[in-house]
């Protein structure tokens, strides 16, 4: 059972010191009873009262990790229903499913999209991390030298999947040292499976008929010790597997039901046979509440979406994605090339520079550290304006980028160019553009 705020203040220092950022000791023991919290932020809790408070500062739903060394991916390990509470934790595992009765050449070539099929944005590199091997065959021989070319053929987290415990220890053995994903146990074989999971320290999935079944499986699964467990609900229409991702959620947070408190797996490819369905399917998921999400294949055009869906869901609403500030190259600009000023919000750093590159024209760009506001909020916050942007400018080192000396500022802070001239001595600022939809006309009217 997990303790009540007052139990919690019951352990603290009672000192109201006020480093782990709220006012009093017992606001902090409130905010680790309702898991907005970690316990790690009281550097003076004794190990006694530690180990007690464990359970309390434990996340409702356990993070898992599959995988090990470079290649690991935590799912789970949630505290909120809605996003705007806190944030989301942990993306949910996109995962491409490999059956150990494809065509060699067909294996061969998901893993090369699974590699190939990554995407650099914000920043971040957008790519899935998981490889489902299912066992089609009923050949553990077969399963175990697909799983061990799997292992051999990519960096992914591994996922195996067969109904036959035989058949799971035969992959558990090629990979037992990246720590797959062993999915699943069901009512049938619960004991033979847990054990599996025991003796590899790998996680394991339950599958169960319906939700109360899997409940059931996941409290055995407790009961023996597997702790690193997560949830296939069985449900297999969208509907269903919907409400189920919902109450499991629901369940783990709200009612603090043990059971639940795991993340889940998603098998949008057993829930319809049209591409473009499953990937709407698997949209649902990334939103509501999937932890991994097994595709049938890969498309750029579907598996793109999804990554910047997932992006964009688990970024923390309280801040901004932000680019690194710095001197950005477009094309290959020169000594006689415009230089053009923004802020590292990373929508507008993305808007700014693709239309750069659509003019042709080469191009320096600066990005200015404004803590990933806009221009038009960066310039009303202080923080984009002359006597901030003139020393960054004369920091950067374009000077000895360009030979000219003019600086295209955004239109939005237009009010800032004389007071910039005074700061930039020796430059002519202009005044471009207020949207980026503009800038390539802009550049288009560009001498040095
Ligand atoms: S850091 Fe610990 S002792 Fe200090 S106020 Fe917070 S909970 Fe209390």
């Amino acid at each position: 059972m997990a303790l009540t705020g007052i139990e919690i203040f019951k352990l603290l220092p009672k000192t109201n010191c006020k480093e782990c950022g709220v006012p009093t000791c017992l606001a902090f023991a409130m905010a680790l009873a309702t898991g907005k919290a970690e316990l790690s932020a009281c550097p003076y809790v004794s190990d006694e009262a530690k180990e007690k408070l464990q359970e309390a500062s434990a996340p409702p739903i356990r993070a898992v990790t599959i995988g090990a060394g470079d290649t690991t991916v935590k799912v789970g390990g949630e505290t909120v229903m809605f996003r705007h509470e806190k944030r989301f934790e942990n993306p949910p595992g996109i995962a491409i499913l490999i059956k150990d009765n494809m065509e060699d050449s067909e294996v061969d070539a998901r893993l090369e999209k699974f590699k190939q099929l990554q995407y650099e944005r914000v920043g971040l590199n957008l790519r899935p991390e998981l490889i489902a091997v299912k066992d089609e065959s009923g050949d553990a021989t077969k399963f175990e030298s697909v799983v061990n070319k799997v292992k051999q053929g990519s960096d992914g987290g591994i996922i195996l999947m067969s109904d036959n415990t035989d058949i799971l220890a035969a992959g558990v053995k090629a990979c037992a040292d990246r720590k797959p994903l062993i999915y699943a146990a069901t009512k049938d074989n619960l004991d033979s499976v847990a054990g599996l999971a025991k003796e590899n320290s790998c996680p394991v999935a339950v599958k169960g008929s319906n939700l109360d079944e899997a409940a059931e499986l996941t409290a055995k699964l407790g009961e023996a010790g597997i702790n690193d467990i997560v949830i296939d609900s069985g449900a297999r229409t969208v509907r269903q597997a919907f409400e189920d991702q919902v109450i499991i959620r629901g369940a783990a947070l709200v009612n603090k039901f043990k059971p639940l408190g795991y993340p889940t797996i998603t098998l949008p490819f057993e829930m319809t046979d049209n591409p473009m369905k499953e990937a709407v399917i698997a949209s649902m998921f990334v939103a509501k509440y999937g932890g991994i999400i097994v595709l049938s294949d890969f498309q750029g055009e579907s598996l793109f979406p999804l990554l910047v869906e997932r992006m964009n869901v688990y970024t923390d609403p309280q801040r901004p994605l932000a680019t690194t500030q710095g001197i950005y190259e477009i094309g290959a600009p020169g000594e006689n090339s415009p230089v053009l000023i923004t802020t590292n919000f990373s929508l507008t750093y993305f808007l700014v520079s693709g239309e750069i590159e659509s003019s042709k024209i080469p191009s320096w760009l600066l990005v200015m550290d404004t803590e990933g506001l806009s221009v038009m909020t960066a310039w009303a916050a202080g923080k984009f304006v002359a006597d901030a942007i003139g020393p960054f400018v004369k920091k950067s080192g374009i000077e000895e980028k360009v030979k000219h000396r003019k600086l295209i500022i955004p239109g939005y802070a237009a009010a800032e160019s004389g007071g910039l001239e005074e700061e930039l001595p020796g430059w002519e600022v202009l005044v471009g553009p207020r949207e980026g939809s503009q800038i390539t006309a802009y550049l288009k009217s560009w001498s040095p």
